[in-house]
């Protein structure tokens, strides 16, 4: 039977990489009735919406999506289509593996980690007090009253809320990923020793949760400030690192800096029952149109979501591919070459052929 998957295709570099990516898909032979929804600023010159309601309605049935990146506007409604799907599925698991395909530029080799990201708190649960409004000023002032400490008047406010609850499932699914992936060790990162009743939540839960599963997976902790020094000089003593919302987003793109950078860092965004896939770039809006980025971010991501679906042969299989392609380094695309200017360069779909012409 065929799996059915909703398809996104985003806006700016979106759908060309869609494209690619869901042509690569099928010549696994996986079968999949894709049903596109659009969402982003094609959707919003079609529907007058950012985000219709078809959207959310079509990922909730199919339980599974594939989407490409989808431009952030400023002063509409609301902050994010992006952060409003991940908070309207309570997608609150951000998954980015950061692994070394040789072939790609980048100052390390043999790199193999997974940034297991909280994606429903912390500073982006989108409570925000501006500078100099009424609200604000009363915050200030009934902070003052309650921590005896002073905050300038002209001050804006962020709120982190860090819960057990969500402390729990997202250390718990780390946990229940690093099983089912046969890895070794979790990292939790943090900065408890400042912010004790936040990140102490977040330590403390991780520390509760890690007793579980004593002798199955090995449980370290490490500050976030040292974390990113030891990425950088030891990147292949890590292995999972689970993190609350805002450090998993800085360290996330540390990671795919240490692998060569967006071109081939693949995503998902993962809740109990509902999953959604895409690359960690953005729409790359000066792109757009011109058949000249790397599919490879958006291919993998699809390697992910078969994965996902149980189609584990046909995700070795377009993995596989993809690895053959950028070692061989000829069909592929500007910025896997060795100057961004190389004339060999090929675009974006001539890259998804050699991949499809791989798969075995
Ligand atoms: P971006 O990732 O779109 O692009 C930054 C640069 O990275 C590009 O100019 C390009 O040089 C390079 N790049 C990105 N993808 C590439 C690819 N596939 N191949 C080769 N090079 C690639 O980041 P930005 O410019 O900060 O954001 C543009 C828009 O995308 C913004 O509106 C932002 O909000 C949105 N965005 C969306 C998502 C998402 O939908 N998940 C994620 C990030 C950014």
């Amino acid at each position: 039977m065929a799996h059915k998957i909703t398809l996104i295709p985003g806006d700016g570099i979106g759908p060309e990489v869609a494209h690619a990516a869901k042509r690569c898909i099928e010549a696994t032979g996986v079968k999949i009735e894709w049903e596109e929804v659009l969402a982003g600023q094609s959707a919003k010159e079609k529907f007058g919406d950012l985000l219709p309601e078809g959207v959310l309605t079509s990922i909730k049935k199919n339980k599974v999506a594939l989407k490409g990146p989808i431009v952030t506007p400023i002063g509409e409604g609301f902050r994010s289509v992006n952060v409003a799907i991940r908070q309207s599925l309570d997608l609150y698991a951000c998954v980015r593996p950061a692994k070394s395909y040789p072939g790609v530029k980048s100052y390390y080799r043999d790199i193999d980690l997974v940034v297991v990201r909280e994606n429903s708190e912390d500073l982006y649960a989108g409570i925000e007090f501006e500078e100099g409004a009424p609200q604000t000023k009363n915050l200030i002032a009934e902070i003052e009253k309650y921590s005896k400490k002073k905050i300038r008047p002209d001050s804006g406010i962020s709120i982190k809320p860090i819960s057990k609850y969500a402390s729990e499932r997202i250390v718990r699914f780390a946990f229940e990923y690093a099983i089912k992936n046969k890895r070794k060790k979790i990292t939790v990162v943090h900065k408890a020793n400042i912010m004790k009743f936040t990140d102490g939540i977040f330590l403390k839960t991780s520390r509760e949760v890690a007793q579980a599963y004593s002798g199955k997976v090995i449980f370290e902790e490490a500050i976030v400030d040292n974390m990113a020094m030891q990425l950088v000089q030891k990147p292949h003593n890590y292995d999972v690192l689970v993190l609350p919302n805002l450090y998993g987003d800085i360290i996330s793109d540390l990671c795919a800096g240490l692998v060569g950078g967006l071109g081939v860092a693949p995503g998902a965004n993962i809740g109990d029952n509902i999953a959604v896939f895409e690359a960690v770039h953005g729409s790359a809006p000066k792109y757009k149109g011109l058949n000249k980025v790397n599919p490879t971010a958006m291919i993998l991501s699809g390697v992910l979501m078969l994965r996902h679906i149980g189609e584990d042969m046909a995700a070795v299989k377009l993995e596989n591919a993809v690895k053959e392609v950028i070692l061989e380094g000829k069909f592929v695309t500007y910025d896997l070459k060795p100057t961004p200017n190389d004339p060999t360069a090929v675009g974006t779909q001539e890259m998804a052929d050699a991949i499809i012409k791989k798969i075995k």
